[in-house]
């Protein structure tokens, strides 16, 4: 027998060291599929419904396999969940030592020699710095680990933590003058001397795409890895493996630059004006740059494509003026940063080696900003070129219009098992032998070794869908096109919000479909909490909702998919359209493009796909445990009308259907009112 299955099955240690233990049958086969991908050098691709127990079915085998294995998840909620409580309850059960460690993205850690240039700097003599200055000189005494995170009072993004926290483009590496003290270089022995290391999804692609001995690199060499909500990783390596530019990229790289330029105050620093003067013409051009092609795309907070005629005209030539600054800035920070660490500018020699470090940091990201330009405005194959230009930020993005090249050299051919599972993975029935093709193909599975070493499971939620939801298919509302339609929505949202007394996510597509949902169920709902994504952190939207039991949130895609709200506090979604990717979006028109010129059909293969992967993850915001109940009601009457409709729904759990709220009532009436299970 399976090593897995004898100890998951009903009379292994786990049955007996945990109460209410149950061995599941699709958990187990989960299992039996990653042991063998560990064992022999496979992929395994596995759809877990909710429910599966999945964590501990890729777990165990993981523990068992004596292999370094790197576990990759999306959420921080998970892996602190499967560090903290998963792997400590395995080991516990197993009598065995788990040699597990968390490894987060580099920003979550503090800086020393960043630190150290802080201190010196003019900056802390200001004010209003003054407490969180305090708050981070006593963390950085005290922290065994460097975790920003662990300090609360320094929110992500705040000034003060971007200009101490490390990043693969600031790291010294080994010739730091703090590298044995580092945190990070402690962090990363930890991990050389761990077999499961956890990250993100994030760590793991900007790990992937500086594999080489760069200083920014933080994972050590690893057997197999597991992508927990693999569904996402096409994204995560489209970003990872893109290249950007941002207004703030600007504006950090040249405040940094400045601060090492600078000096204290009466030591040395003679050289560097000069420096400084370049730093601010270079930043006057950026803005004036990002600024004409504000006005030339006219788009507002959406994302679009710049095509080459872009770069003609006045763009082009400051595109042009601001290479030129970036190369002098390059070339004045470089001298700098020579002349301070021969020792021949004046101030102590410790200040200036400090210096030093930052100036030669400095040139080095200023070259690489060049070149990322560079591949912006000169395109290549393969690469589509997009901006956002909001009126607060803006920034311009080069990505590869299909990544699955990429993953299956980088991944599929380079790592010898790799399993990847989620909750949404299988786009076709998942008894046919096309479950995974949309999957296979995005993320090149499809060729090479992957082809042939590739087993897939669909393992199904073992919740009763058919007692426990109800979906509800409305027939007599507008197209989503039609003037009417918003109208129309709101009012049968709120209908449905008074029949559960609230408890509900309204899911919008789009942003302007969240306002608006967000405008007229506030005229439609009174006395009752009305909540909306933006107007605070998701963690405490999320607290508020689970606290008041009648509330409603409305939000649009980012709580889509990771939310998780367990119990009675979520009763009622409801999804306004199809989720279908928006047709303008540049990384979307441009792989349609792509599909088409191989004989595809961008509408079938991959905005029908996304849609029904998009939708499984929404409703499956409903029953998040074995006692949840609920209804999900989509509002979007082409699932009626369009021959896709069909096809759309058929990804969800086996929920009773029905058109007619009249059957919602009485499924509602029948549950009871305020039951919890
Ligand atoms: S080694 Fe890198 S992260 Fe550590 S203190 Fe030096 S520059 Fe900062």
């Amino acid at each position: 027998m399976s090593r897995a299955l004898e100890l998951l099955g009903p009379d292994g240690p786990l049955a007996a060291a945990l109460e209410r233990y149950e061995a599941r049958p699709g958990q187990l086969a989960m299992a039996r599929g990653v042991e063998r991908a560990l064992a022999s050098d496979r992929i395994f691709l596995c759809e877990a419904g909710t429910g599966t127990g999945k964590t501990l079915a890729y777990l165990l085998p993981a523990l068992l396999s004596g292999r370094r294995v790197v576990i990759s998840t999306a959420t921080r909620a998970l892996q602190e969940q499967i560090v903290a409580k998963d792997l400590p309850l395995l080991a516990g059960a197993l009598g065995v030592d788990p040699r597990a460690t968390l490894v987060k993205g580099l920003g979550n850690y503090l800086c020393l020699r960043r630190y150290d240039e802080f201190r010196r700097s003019l900056e802390v003599d200001a004010p209003h710095r003054s407490a969180a200055l305090a708050a981070l000189d006593a963390f950085r005494e005290t922290s065994q680990s460097g975790d920003l995170g662990d300090l609360a009072s320094l929110e992500e993004g705040d000034p003060v933590r971007l200009s101490v926290q490390s990043s693969s483009e600031t790291r010294r590496g080994a010739e730091c003058h703090h590298y044995d003290a580092c945190f990070v270089t402690r962090m990363r022995r930890e991990a050389e001397g761990a077999r499961i290391i956890v990250v993100n999804h994030h760590l793991f692609f900007a790990d992937l795409a500086l594999r080489g001995p760069h200083p920014g690199r933080v994972l050590p060499d690893y057997d197999a890895v597991i992508f927990d909500e693999a569904h996402q990783i096409e994204d995560v390596a489209t970003t990872f493996f893109g290249v950007r530019v941002s207004e703030s990229r600007f504006e950090h790289l040249l405040g940094d630059l400045e601060r090492s330029a600078a000096g204290p105050p009466g030591l040395g620093g003679q050289s560097g004006p000069g420096v400084i003067a370049i730093a601010r013409q270079t930043q006057e051009t950026a803005a004036k740059l990002f600024q004409c092609l504000r006005s030339a795309a006219k788009v507002g907070d959406g994302r679009v494509r710049m095509d080459a005629e872009v770069w003609a005209g006045e763009t082009l030539a400051l595109y042009h003026r601001l290479d030129g600054h970036l190369e002098g800035l390059g070339a004045a920070a470089s001298a700098l940063s020579g002349t301070l660490a021969s020792g021949q500018d004046s101030g102590s020699a410790r200040q200036g080696a400090a210096r030093s470090d930052g100036l030669y940091l400095a040139a080095r990201r200023v070259q690489t900003l060049r070149d990322d330009l560079a591949t912006i405005v000169e395109g290549s194959p393969g690469r589509i070129t997009w901006a956002e230009l909001g009126t607060r930020a803006a920034a311009l993005t080069s990505s590869p219009v299909d990544v699955s090249t990429i993953l299956r050299e980088r991944i599929f051919e380079s790592i010898p098992s790799v399993v990847l599972t989620s909750a949404t993975l299988a786009s076709g029935k998942s008894t046919s032998a096309e479950a995974f093709s949309y999957v296979r193909a995005r993320l090149g599975l499809d060729r090479g070794r992957a082809a042939e070493a590739t087993e897939e499971l669909v393992v199904e939620s073992p919740f009763d869908y058919g007692e426990k939801a109800l979906l509800y298919l409305p027939k007599d509302l507008p197209e989503p096109t039609d003037a009417g339609f918003t109208e129309r929505a709101i009012e049968r949202t709120a209908d449905l919000v008074r029949l559960t007394d609230g408890g509900c996510f309204v899911l919008s597509t789009s942003i302007r479909g969240m306002k608006a949902l967000h405008r007229g169920l506030g005229q439609r709902l009174r006395g009752r909490l009305l909540l909306v994504q933006g107007q605070a952190s998701k963690a405490s939207l999320i607290a508020d909702f689970r606290t008041d039991r009648r509330a409603v949130l409305v939000a649009t895609m980012s709580f889509w998919q990771g939310v998780d709200v367990p119990g009675d506090a979520l009763r009622l979604v409801v999804i306004d359209r199809i989720p279908f990717p928006v047709p303008s979006d540049p990384l979307f028109q441009a792989r349609g493009e792509a599909l088409e010129a191989q004989g595809g059909s961008p509408f079938k293969e991959l905005a029908v796909p996304i849609a029904r992967m998009t939708l499984k993850q929404g409703f499956g915001r409903l029953i998040r445990s074995e006692g949840d109940d609920g209804v999900v009601a989509l509002l979007d009457g082409r699932v009626h009308r369009k021959g896709y409709g069909r096809l759309v729904l058929s990804g969800l759990p086996p929920a009773a259907q029905t058109t007619d709220i009249e059957e919602v009532r009485r499924f509602w009436e029948r549950r009871g009112p305020g039951a919890i299970r």
